[in-house]
């Protein structure tokens, strides 16, 4: 493989800006050009559903690097514009101003966008919420309302349920499956999590979908649900999933089957590398994955940067992601729900306090704590070595 003397990165967030430090960090010192639809420069996700919606973080300690580092990394920036198309046999971007930027090396992290319902999102007081204007939008809308119906139990909506009530707010949490995070972490951590939002004042209404947005004078009123019941409220967030962006790359020749669909080592096409939320990879000892989560933007940005350098290697990390709501910090490694089966080893409700293995096939693959931090790093141990499930059991009874 030749070395790339033109590389640009489509996306200029978590896992764009870290392949491009990686990039400089391995010795490229070719072109460097970072393309980026938002206007702002690099920002952090997780703090907008917690302490920006809070409000004790001001917008700009979202920032992911001073000025001096970004200009440190002499890349040409080109924010507030879209990469809208791609060919990979000519090795050429374009981008919606009409530039045509030839490349021989291209990180694509273009992200997720999240999404809607059917209808209703023209309705004043229906939000969505994935940049930092969306933040800021819900945060004066919340502090607005008294009653915010949530549509969507996941890690999004829960977050933003919890905050909701810590402002006083009316808050029902919506969502057709069974309970909140059900999917990410199986039947048990998913009840505790219904009680957890239970117990701080928040109405579950699990097992039912909404059929349509009520409103009044462009305003939303609330919305109806197929259990034939109704949910008042001024306030609408609409938090079920997100797809990954990739509508530019039709007819790119890449395979867009779920997300950006990579090899191993993050290589999408001959000098096409992928990397965060909208890459899919063959993780050696997990299977396929796509993953949505701050840690993996990071770590496979710098995965994929090194491939595209030459030094390519199998992308095997151990997948973390965290979550806050109220006093509860929920921290997971590895797989977590699906099939896999769990081993309680902490349980005490009343704290708040939790901590359990997943196993597939007797080894762990996955690990989940609540308000532990410590042994959630303990476990992780476990995860990153499969460990027989009993064995590792044993292990966390003596530590
Ligand atoms: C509110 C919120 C809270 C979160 N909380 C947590 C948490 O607690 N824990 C956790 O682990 N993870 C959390 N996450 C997830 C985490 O933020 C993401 O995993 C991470 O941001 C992914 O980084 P990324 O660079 O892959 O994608 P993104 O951060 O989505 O960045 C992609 C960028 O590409 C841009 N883009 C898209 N299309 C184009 C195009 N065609 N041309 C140019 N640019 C384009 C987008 O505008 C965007 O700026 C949260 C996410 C959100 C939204």
């Amino acid at each position: 493989m030749t070395t790339p003397s033109r590389i640009v990165v489509v996306g200029a967030s978590a896992a764009g800006l870290t392949a491009a430090e990686a990039l400089r960090h391995n010795g490229f010192t070719g072109t460097l050009t970072i393309v980026g639809a938002e206007s702002r420069p690099p920002y952090d996700r997780p703090p907008l559903s917690k302490q920006i919606l809070r409000g004790t973080w001001r917008p700009d300690r979202v920032t992911l690097r001073r000025p001096d580092a970004l200009t440190a990394l002499g890349a040409d920036w080109l924010l507030g514009v879209a990469a809208v198309a791609l060919d990979t046999d000519a090795r050429e971007l374009a981008l919606a101003d009409g530039t045509v930027l030839p490349y021989d090396g291209l990180v694509i992290a273009a992200g997720v966008t999240p999404r809607r319902l059917p209808t209703g999102h023209e309705l004043g007081g229906v939000h969505l919420l994935r940049t930092l204007d969306d933040a800021l939008t819900l945060r004066d809308g919340l502090l607005a309302a008294t009653s915010v119906a949530i549509v969507g139990a996941g890690f999004l909506g829960s977050e933003v349920a919890a905050v909701a009530r810590e402002l006083g707010l009316d808050v029902t949490l919506i969502d057709p499956l069974p309970n909140p995070l059900i999917r990410q972490f199986g039947d048990h951590v998913a009840q505790l999590c219904a009680e957890l939002h239970t117990q701080h004042g928040v109405q579950v209404r699990s097992g039912t979908a909404v059929t349509r947005l009520t409103s009044r004078d462009g305003r939303v009123t609330g919305l109806d649900l197929d259990d034939g019941g109704h949910v008042t409220a001024d306030l609408v967030l609409v938090a079920i999933g997100s797809t990954p962006a990739v509508g530019w790359l039709t007819g790119s020749g890449l395979n867009l089957a779920d997300g950006v669909r990579c090899d191993q080592t993050c290589l999408a096409a001959p000098g096409v590398v992928a990397a965060g939320d909208l890459a899919s990879w063959p993780h050696p000892h997990l299977g396929r994955m796509r993953v949505e989560h701050r840690m993996n933007a990071t770590d496979q940005g710098t995965a994929a940067a090194r491939t595209l350098l030459g030094a390519a290697t199998p992308f095997a990390p151990v997948p973390y992601f965290w979550t806050d709501q109220y006093d509860v910090k929920i921290q997971a490694y590895g797989r977590t729900g699906g099939d896999a089966e769990l081993h309680i080893i902490t349980d005490d409700t009343a704290a708040h306090r939790f901590a359990a293995l997943y196993s597939t096939d007797g080894r762990v693959t996955g690990a989940v704590t609540w308000n532990l931090p410590r042994q959630a790093r303990a476990l992780r141990h476990h995860v990153a070595q499969r460990t027989p499930w009993r064995q590792a059991l044993r292990h966390a009874a003596t530590t």
